[in-house]
């Protein structure tokens, strides 16, 4: 790109002297910055950048153009259900009457805790389960949230040598970190060559030592795993609980409920299936649901209805002491919120069945081209193991095509590239998730354009290895890029 704002810090634009406003003298003693208590003065001037107004606009203009989101493209990031975000959700939690609300006048804010108690009871609707917290701020929070609640559980029992936890080896890595930030011992269970969870490997680890068991479904193969009855049944047989890391719940909406299959605890994350926009670190919500007899350990505080009708924040003495300030991201619950309420409950469905139907379709029309390790219907997701051979994707043989190239080239096409080398179990996994937002046209141009990639692969590969060439940057050096705020390009 030529454009010198590219690739510059805005403190490179500084030049000494050089100020973006310029104000009186302010002659009204009033306003005098000297009568300012002296200790509040600062002794020594802000390292600031000094820039002029228009640098600042075009700099973090520039900037933001060189943003990619779901506003601007395709966006297929397997996991992440970057689904469409509506914009009557933003300006709704944007009304100052939110915006402006402090967190210490919860008390006296009815109509603010009145939508944070209705998204609990929605959730738990959806879910089958009897209560839900919205207080956690991510996927993660939620299940290390979920864990210490199975913790309590065990404890309150007098059956505290309950501390190891089973997590599939598919598993999204937060599992077990989770389990590990909450002093649990991880067991791993195999998958079979279906990608679900294999019984037969399950089955010589439990025992009165398991306090649970972690499962994803659909896990992160997209695949639904279809014997959880049989594996609930055996968890609960040998006293541990269930449970469910729901941060994928999409393809599940208004379908079937983590409830009702005998799960104890789960996590939703709003910030993906409730259409709250996520990325970039912004914030999130990971609300945590759980069955009749575990309300007690919910965190605190909770939300509840009295008999009157008004709601109200209980500390509960069973109960978690708190895992947020507050009640959490109540923004994020007030857009979720206006996506329940706009989706309502006859339609809810739909977003689950065509996020199904967007995989499946993105799927079969490229299963010719890549290399498919599992096949069959797949939920919101599947993962492709890098290109088919006779396309120059035999990882056994030197300088083959890899995920990383397609996912270059894929940038040149204008597409956000696919999630990568992630799960971990395929050597070139490509993880792709259409959503349901997305049009047919949308979808057909992006096989079209990845056919076309397998088809460079095969006759131009210097293409794709040199590739992207339509970016601001190529391929930075992905450890450095995360560890250093300007880098060499
Ligand atoms: C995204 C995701 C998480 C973690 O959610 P965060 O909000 O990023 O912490 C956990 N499990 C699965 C399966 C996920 O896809």
């Amino acid at each position: 790109m030529n454009n010198t704002y590219y690739g510059q810090l805005i403190f490179e634009h500084s030049k000494s002297g050089r100020t973006g406003y310029s104000l009186p003298h302010n002659a009204w003693k009033e306003h005098d910055i000297h009568s300012l208590p002296h200790h509040l003065i600062r002794e020594k001037s802000a390292k600031l950048p000094e820039t002029d107004e228009l640098t600042v606009v075009r700099h973090y203009t520039n900037m933001s153009n060189n943003n990619f989101g779901v506003d601007t493209g395709f966006y297929p990031l397997g996991s992440c259900t970057m689904k469409y975000n509506p914009k009557i959700n933003e300006e709704i939690a944007g009304m100052p009457a939110f915006t402006s609300l402090h967190p210490a006048q919860w008390d006296h804010a009815q109509g603010a805790l009145e939508i944070y108690y209705n998204v609990q009871q929605i959730l738990s609707e959806i879910a089958g389960l009897s209560k839900f917290t919205l207080n956690p701020y991510a996927g993660a929070h939620g299940e290390l949230t979920g864990l210490m609640i199975i913790r309590a559980y065990h404890q309150k029992r007098g059956d505290a040598k309950r501390r190891k936890i089973i997590i599939p080896d598919s598993a999204h890595g937060t599992n077990p970190a989770s389990a590990a930030v909450c002093g649990l011992d991880i067991i791993e269970v195999k998958s079979t060559a279906d990608g679900t969870v294999d019984v037969e490997d399950l089955k010589p680890l439990l025992g009165d030592d398991i306090a649970g068991m972690m499962m994803t479904n659909p896990n992160t193969l997209g695949i639904f795993e279809r014997r959880i009855p049989e594996i609930a049944k055996l968890i609960h047989e040998c006293g541990g609980l269930m449970y469910y890391d729901g941060a994928n719940l999409n393809p599940m909406l208004g379908v079937c409920r983590p409830g009702d299959m005998g799960f104890d605890i789960m996590h939703i994350n709003l910030h993906k299936t409730f259409s709250t926009p996520h990325g970039g670190g912004g914030p999130g919500s990971g609300p945590v649901g759980v069955r009749k007899g575990l309300e007690e350990f919910l965190p605190n505080p909770q939300v509840l209805k009295d008999e009157k009708g008004h709601i109200t924040l209980k500390t509960a003495p069973e109960a978690l002491g708190a895992v947020s300030s507050f009640l959490g991201n109540f923004n994020i619950i007030i857009r979720a919120y206006c996506y329940l309420l706009s989706m309502g409950k006859e339609y809810i469905h739909m977003a689950g069945k065509l996020s199904v139907l967007n995989a499946n379709y993105v799927k079969e029309n490229l299963k010719s081209h890549y290399l498919l390790p599992i096949a069959g219907l797949c939920k919101h997701e599947f993962v492709f193991d890098g290109l088919r051979p006779e396309y120059g994707g035999n990882h056994h043989t030197p300088n083959h095509i890899t995920t990383l190239d397609i996912a270059k080239r894929l940038l040149d096409y204008g597409f956000h590239a696919p999630t990568i080398y992630f799960p971990l179990l395929f050597h070139e996994a490509m993880m792709i998730e259409p959503t349901e937002s997305e049009s047919k046209e949308t979808l057909d141009n992006f096989i079209e354009v990845m056919k076309k990639i397998a088809e460079e692969a095969k006759d131009t590969p210097d293409i794709l290895k040199t590739a992207p060439h339509n970016t601001p940057i190529g391929r930075p050096d992905d450890v450095l890029a995360v560890k250093a705020a300007k880098f060499t390009y």
